[in-house]
């Protein structure tokens, strides 16, 4: 390693544990393929290590939501004989002609969308693969239903063109991790009747598709031809609610580890990190944590110990083989502010740690609630957030150590 590499502490992902989500997921997809959502950086894990794996799980189409990441897939050498890929998110001007030589599917949700692909085929001499997004609730991306006959009648003209091949009609859940939500019924049912007046209408879907990783695991009757799983890839119970991620087959993929900066002695009574918003109750031993807010540690994850814990982490041990703690560890808590590149724990009086000692923040453990190492959900709960935003906030200059 160069020494401009160095970094005291990183990322490790587990490569086989997201080929063998994705194992998982496709037995709960049944006959529908599955499309691994490596948006934002593969939800922070590394785009291409993270595609290739998943790929080596049975996915057989990659998503992502920025065009750059799936013209960065192709360039890689992830070729359509490995893998379709799906975008879905750009604004009027985008590369679309790129796309379209890069062999990436395009999802149009706008009029001016089905215009620019057509005029992006035209240009690049052969036909944009597009996927018709339809708003079925979710109130975000898409074409409402009232306006689908006036878009699909666009899109059709432009396929009797030659320019267009309109491939794919898909949608997404407004309640994405509560599978028995009424909406999501609802929703089902307003797509399948998308689906048949489009198909009256003479479009010839080749993939219909509305699953996300919670309903991908519990929700068969919306699996369509392709499920479009995110989170689950990495291993993160989408409905941490209704159980852990192994209750699905499922193993977290991201382990974060910090190597101790400093370890010292202070006396009782003495602040500690920016306000003082913690004050030691005894004399004790401090330890430093070289991740901060710069990292994606939230800093709503700090702590005024003892009243409300900070963001928890597996000190003195690994995680053991059943994501418990090894005998020797013990999970201590974020004490004071979570700073730009550092936070402090209170080891306590009789500590052994050393600097240079590693410490766990979270990783495939059975989680807080189970007497197991901390989760990126327990740290999503510190925080008042979603497991969803503590991997993919993870900073860029944190390594990823691929195992
Ligand atoms: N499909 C779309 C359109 C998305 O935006 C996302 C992620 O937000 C996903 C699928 C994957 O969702 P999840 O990570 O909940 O599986």
């Amino acid at each position: 390693r160069r020494p401009g590499d160095y970094y005291p502490a990183r990322a490790v992902i587990d490569l086989g544990a997201i080929r063998s989500n994705v194992e998982s997921l496709a037995d709960h997809a049944g006959s529908a393929q599955v499309m691994a959502v490596v948006k934002a950086d593969a939800y922070g894990h590394g785009l291409l290590p993270s595609a290739r794996a998943a790929l080596a799980g049975g996915a057989t189409w990659l998503g992502t939501a920025q065009v750059s990441e799936a013209l960065a897939l192709r360039a890689a050498g992830i070729g359509p004989e490995q893998a379709r890929i799906l975008t879905w998110l750009y604004a009027p001007g985008a590369p679309l002609r790129a796309l379209v030589e890069a062999d990436v599917d395009v999802s149009v949700a706008s009029p001016w969308a089905i215009e620019e692909a057509a005029a992006a085929a035209r240009a690049a001499g052969r036909p944009a693969r597009v996927h018709l997004k339809v708003d079925t609730g979710l109130g975000r991306n898409g074409i409402l239903p009232d306006q689908l006959p006036a878009a699909l009648d666009a899109a059709l003209r432009a396929e009797a063109e030659g320019v267009l091949r309109v491939v794919g009609v898909w949608s997404h859940f407004a309640f994405a991790d509560e599978p028995d939500h009424p909406t999501v019924r609802r929703q089902a049912e307003v797509f399948d009747e998308a689906v048949r007046t489009s198909e009256a209408a003479g479009a010839r879907f080749e993939v219909r598709h509305l699953a996300n990783s919670a309903a991908t695991l519990t929700n068969p009757r919306v699996h369509y031809d392709l499920v479009r799983p995110g989170l689950a890839v990495y291993g993160l119970s989408p409905v941490p609610q209704l159980g852990s991620p192994d209750r699905y087959g499922l193993t977290p993929a991201m382990t974060l580890e910090a190597e101790l900066a400093t370890v010292k002695h202070v006396p009782e009574g003495q602040g500690v990190s920016y306000a003082h918003a913690y004050t030691t109750p005894g004399s004790t031993i401090l330890g430093v944590v070289p991740l901060g807010y710069a990292d994606g540690i939230p800093r709503h994850a700090s702590g005024a110990l003892p009243e409300r814990p900070g963001g928890p982490v597996l000190v003195g041990g690994p995680i053991d083989e059943a994501g418990g703690i090894d005998g020797t560890g013990r999970v201590l808590h974020v004490a004071g502010r979570v700073c730009m590149d550092q936070f402090v724990l209170d080891l306590g009086p009789y500590a052994a740690e050393q600097a240079g000692d590693v410490v766990t923040l979270f990783g495939p453990g059975a989680g807080l609630a189970r007497g197991g190492a901390p989760t990126a959900e327990d740290w999503a709960q510190a925080a008042g957030t979603i497991s969803y935003e503590i991997t993919t906030r993870l900073g860029a200059r944190v390594p990823r150590v691929y195992v």
